[in-house]
């Protein structure tokens, strides 16, 4: 028999705020361990949260990039649980009256290649609930170190309907809650900061059914990696099941990394075994409706919305907007480029796409150069690519001339002026007796020309250039040899 599997994702998204979500102290990654934390993060008798409302904001504004229902009044709950990660022995969580309700989020399969566009399918969410994130264990051998500064940040649970069907599906969504989510400011969703985790529920049915069978929950995958794999462990575990006639038993598991499976860690918890009730020391949240239409009015554009008015107003192929949209930074830079120089969106998409992108990756240090830390800014390309297309500069400076601005950050023309890159005004006699010569040594692109193949002279381009080291002006090259081939007729 042939089975199918089903997936619904709990994604814990770290809130971008200053401060904790029910204290005071500072949020942050990489700190001296327990620097982060304060009577009220440590539970400490006779202690009282205070809500950081910017936490609600930002996870209203989550749930509007997520087309959520925004409920006007939202609640805290006490999820109780005994475990070292948390010093009060509770969570403050939200239950029965979450901050968003439903929503969808657009995702994209993987294409057939990867410079090819995938199919788009919504996913539906249930809800997303806001509460603070808890300690992180670190185990050593026979014992473990407790370090509290990650407790209190504030997390987003995003909870989506079990309409995913394979791991690839799994991590199309997560990539369009990560790309949706940073570019609204809510998150920086880094996996390896832990800003984003994400845990699978999964089950295997018959194709074709629409049964939901019993499921397995795999706890805390931290990477995409993970997810991948361990969803795709779980399905073949599954199927093996019930394809030697056993069943599914409903439980919670952990995925093991180095062994590259998933191992049973308990029985699935319920509900009541959490013992909810609303927290006593924490009012309902109301938030007024004007200020949820302010915060929708003031949406960033969503990511595949953006990808196609790129390639439908502005003709931008999917190899460049695959990598300009998908990266949230890229496309700013794209945009205040666009915004200075308007002409010529194909070349400046092609620019940010490739030389940039290539000379991030060639500076010392692991990964990109951050974008912040690029001296050479859009205004700064809108110019080079200006100079290319007014003749001052010929593709071939203007590779170097990029290269130079990139690294020192000065402006087009003057890295071309000051390394003597700009196209001289030709001795147009002597321009077109190279071109003639040219022309001569091989006339079969004439030809072509002549039989109506407009892009036939350009093979005549190249040779001139080199002739002239370069420097002559290619508009001045086009006309005098559509000139010159018309004319030998
Ligand atoms: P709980 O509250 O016990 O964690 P929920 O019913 O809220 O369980 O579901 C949690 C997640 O599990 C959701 O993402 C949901 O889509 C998913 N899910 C529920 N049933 C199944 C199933 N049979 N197969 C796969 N995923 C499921
Ligand atoms: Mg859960």
């Amino acid at each position: 028999m042939k089975f199918e599997a089903v997936i619904g994702l709990e994604v814990h998204v770290q809130l971008k705020t200053r401060s904790k979500v029910f204290a005071s102290v500072g949020v942050g990654f990489g700190e001296e361990p327990n620097t982060l934390t304060d009577p009220v993060i440590m539970g400490l008798p006779g202690v009282l949260p205070v809500l950081n409302h910017e936490a609600v904001r930002q996870a209203v504004r989550a749930g509007l990039i997520l087309g959520s229902e925004i409920p006007e009044v939202c609640k805290w709950d006490r999820k109780q649980y005994f475990y070292p990660d948390s010093p009060k022995n509770y969570q403050l969580t939200q239950y029965d009256e979450p901050v968003c309700v439903g929503g969808a989020v657009e995702i994209e399969l993987p294409g057939p290649a990867r410079n090819i566009m995938g199919e788009h399918r919504w996913v539906r969410l249930t809800r997303a609930h806001l509460e603070e994130d808890v300690g992180k264990l670190t185990h050593a051998g026979d014992y473990s170190l407790v370090d509290y500064n990650r407790a209190g940040t504030p997390l987003l649970e995003i909870v989506t309907e079990p309409d995913l069907y394979s791991s690839a599906e799994a991590v199309a969504f997560l990539n369009a809650l990560r790309m949706l989510l940073t570019e609204g400011g809510v998150s920086d969703c880094d996996m390896e900061k832990g800003q984003m985790r994400c845990d699978a529920n999964i089950s295997v049915r018959p194709a074709g059914s629409s049964t939901l069978n019993s499921r397995t929950e795999i706890k805390n995958l931290n990477s995409i990696t993970g997810v991948r794999q361990a969803i795709d462990y779980e399905i073949r575990r599954q199927t093996g099941v019930y394809a030697a006639g056993g069943q599914v038993v409903q439980e919670t598991r952990r995925w093991d990394a180095e062994g590259g499976l998933t191992t049973s860690m308990r029985g699935k918890e319920e509900a009541h075994d959490y013992r909810y009730f609303p927290d006593p020391d924490l009012l309902p949240v109301r938030f007024p409706t004007q200020e949820v239409e302010a915060l929708r009015t003031a949406l960033p554009e969503r990511v595949f919305d953006r990808q196609r008015r790129y390639q439908e107003t502005l003709d931008l192929p999917y190899t460049l907007t695959s990598v300009i949209c998908y990266d949230f930074g890229l496309a700013r830079y794209f945009e205040e480029a666009l915004a200075v120089y308007g002409e010529n969106p194909k070349a400046l998409a092609n620019y940010i796409a490739n030389e940039l992108q290539r000379e991030r990756g060639a500076v010392e240090g692991e990964g990109l150069l951050p974008l912040e830390d690029v001296a050479m800014r859009p205004a700064d390309l809108a110019e080079l690519v200006r100079l290319i297309d007014t003749g001052t500069l010929t593709k071939h400076a203007a590779r170097t001339v990029f290269v130079e601005m990139f690294q020192t950050g000065e402006g087009a023309a003057a890295v071309a002026d000051r390394l003597g890159l700009k196209a001289e005004p030709q001795d147009s006699g002597a321009l077109e007796a190279i071109c003639r010569d040219v022309i001569a040594a091989n006339p079969v692109p004439a030809a072509q020309f002549r039989e109506g193949n407009a892009k036939a002279i350009n093979a005549y381009v190249g040779p001139i250039m080199k002739a002239t080291q370069g420097k002559a002006n290619p508009r001045e090259i086009h006309e005098i040899l559509a000139r010159l081939v018309a004319a030998s007729d």
